[in-house]
């Protein structure tokens, strides 16, 4: 049943299986479509004749990746990394990266694509062994930016969607120990 007429639609309600775990929902799935829309066409206003290499951080962005991607209309390429540092709610302060020595980055102008800086260790770690690697350029994209006390570097993020308050949050592929990836909003996790 999908609810019409500007009332609340079904994607945006916590499905009863996960209402235990969820407090509340922070960003629909309406807002996000909205957001991401807008999003792609800064992203090919930007890159028009660069070609971009559009490098998503695996797991949690594969889903704003793949949104994100088809809203781009202008030529550009993708590619993914693996990068590890939570375990349940809490960051380990230790990031584990896989995957960038088979892809091509000299002399490309590339867009890191995260679900979300929080600590923003992940990119800490990531940016000099990009640099190494010589790209024309490098700019951030995520979907959330945490706002923090625990982010102690400026990292310059160039495209946002969302900023959010210091809370775990899940659904749109972020995860509460891999589960919760598919919800089409953002919620706040309930531990
Ligand atoms: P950072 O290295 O910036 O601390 O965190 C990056 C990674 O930590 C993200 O890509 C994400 O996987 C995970 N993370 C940080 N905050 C949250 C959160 O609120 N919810 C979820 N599910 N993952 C988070």
């Amino acid at each position: 049943m999908v609810e019409m007429n500007g009332m609340k639609g079904v994607q945006d309600e916590v499905p009863e299986y996960v209402r235990g775990e969820i407090a509340s929902v922070l960003i629909s799935a309406e807002k996000i479509r909205e957001r991401i829309e807008a999003l792609g066409r800064e992203i090919a206003e930007d890159c028009k004749g660069k070609d971009p290499l559009l490098l998503g951080i695996l797991t949690g962005s594969f889903v704003f990746l793949s949104d994100l991607c088809r809203e781009i209309e202008c030529k550009h390429e993708i590619a993914f990394l693996r990068a590890k540092s939570y375990v349940g709610t809490e960051s380990t302060g230790k990031v584990k990266l896989e995957g960038l020595e088979s892809i091509d980055i000299s002399g490309r102008h590339v867009i890191i694509v995260e679900d979300i800086v929080d600590t923003g260790n992940t990119l800490e770690k990531l940016l000099p062994i990009l640099f190494e690697k010589k790209p024309a350029s490098v700019e951030i994209c995520t979907l959330l930016l945490k706002e923090t006390e625990r982010r102690t570097k400026d990292l310059s993020v160039k495209y946002t969607a969302f900023t959010i308050p210091d809370q775990f949050v899940v659904g749109y592929g972020l995860d509460y120990d891999q589960s919760m990836r598919h919800l089409p909003f953002i919620g706040i996790f309930k531990p």
